[in-house]
C-alpha cells in the first residue's frame, strides 16, 4: 500500500500511472477530499483508512473508502456496518492491535481481539480481513521482533478461525523486512515512496500528523 497522506493528489497520479492502485489515507478530512476528486477519473484506486477514527467521523469512511484498518471498538465497527451505503460491497476491516502496549498507541490488546472479531464478524455490511499494527519504532530489534513474533501467533490464530482473514497489515518505511519476514501481507509505505512528509506549520492535518509521527 501507498500511503500517502500529506502528500498532493499529483504524486498520487504519478503513482497509479506506474501503476500503483492502493493507496492509505490516515486524516478523514484529508482523505475525503482526496477519494471525491480522484475516484471519477480512477475508479480502480483501493482506499484504504489507516489513521485513528473518531465515531463523529466514521460515515465518511463508510462512504468512500474500501478499507479500514484501525478499528479498535465495537461502537466504531457497529457505526461502520451501519454507514456503509447498500450499494457498496461491504467494508474490509482489520482490528488493529496495540502490539508494543504502549499507553500512547492505539488499539486492543491481544486478549481483546477474539471478542471485537467475534462481532465484526455478526455484522453484514463489514469483512474481517485481519489484524493492523504498527510495532515499537525499532530501539532495538530485539523488542520489535518479539512484538512481529506475537503478532504473527495472533493473525495465524485469526484466520484458523475466520476463512474472511487474510490480511496482515504491518510493516512501514523502516521496518518492511523485518515485518514481510513475521509474516506480513500488506506493508504500508509512505515515505519511501513519495519521500519525507513535508508537515505545514498551520492548519488541521499538521497537529495531528505531528502527534502521530512522534
Ligand atoms: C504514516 C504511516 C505509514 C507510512 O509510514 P512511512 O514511515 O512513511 O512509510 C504507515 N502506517 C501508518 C499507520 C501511518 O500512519
Amino acid at each position: 500500500m501507498a500511503v500517502s497522506k500529506t502528500k498532493p493528489n499529483e504524486q498520487i497520479i504519478e503513482a497509479y500511472t506506474a501503476g500503483q492502485r492502493r493507496f492509505g489515507e490516515n486524516y478523514v478530512q484529508e482523505g475525503e477530499e482526496k477519494v471525491k476528486s480522484l475516484s471519477q477519473d480512477y475508479p480502480d484506486i483501493e482506499w484504504h483508512f489507516i489513521g485513528p477514527l473518531q465515531s463523529n467521523k466514521t460515515k465518511i469512511i463508510a462512504g468512500l473508502f474500501d478499507w479500514m484498518h484501525t478499528v479498535e471498538r465495537e461502537k466504531i465497527a457497529s457505526r461502520l456496518n451501519d454507514q456503509r451505503p447498500e450499494h457498496m460491497s461491504p467494508l474490509n476491516v482489520c482490528i488493529q492491535v496495540n502490539i508494543s502496549q504502549e499507553a500512547s498507541k492505539s488499539g486492543v490488546t491481544t486478549a481483546e481481539i477474539a471478542a471485537l472479531a467475534e462481532k465484526i464478524h455478526l455484522l453484514p455490511n463489514l469483512n474481517l480481513r485481519g489484524l493492523m499494527a504498527i510495532p515499537s519504532a525499532s530501539v532495538d530489534n530485539v523488542t520489535a521482533i518479539a512484538e512481529l513474533a506475537e503478532l504473527q501467533k495472533q493473525y495465524q490464530r485469526l484466520s484458523a478461525k475466520y476463512p474472511s482473514v487474510d490480511t496482515l497489515s504491518v510493516g512501514m518505511s523502516n521496518d518492511l523486512e523485518l515485518a514481510v519476514a513475521h509474516g506480513s501481507t500488506m506493508v504500508r509505505i509512505g515515505s519511501a515512496i513519495f519521500g519525507a512528509r513535508d508537515y505545514p506549520k498551520n492548519g488541521a492535518i499538521s497537529n495531528q500528523a505531528q502527534r502521530l509521527d512522534k
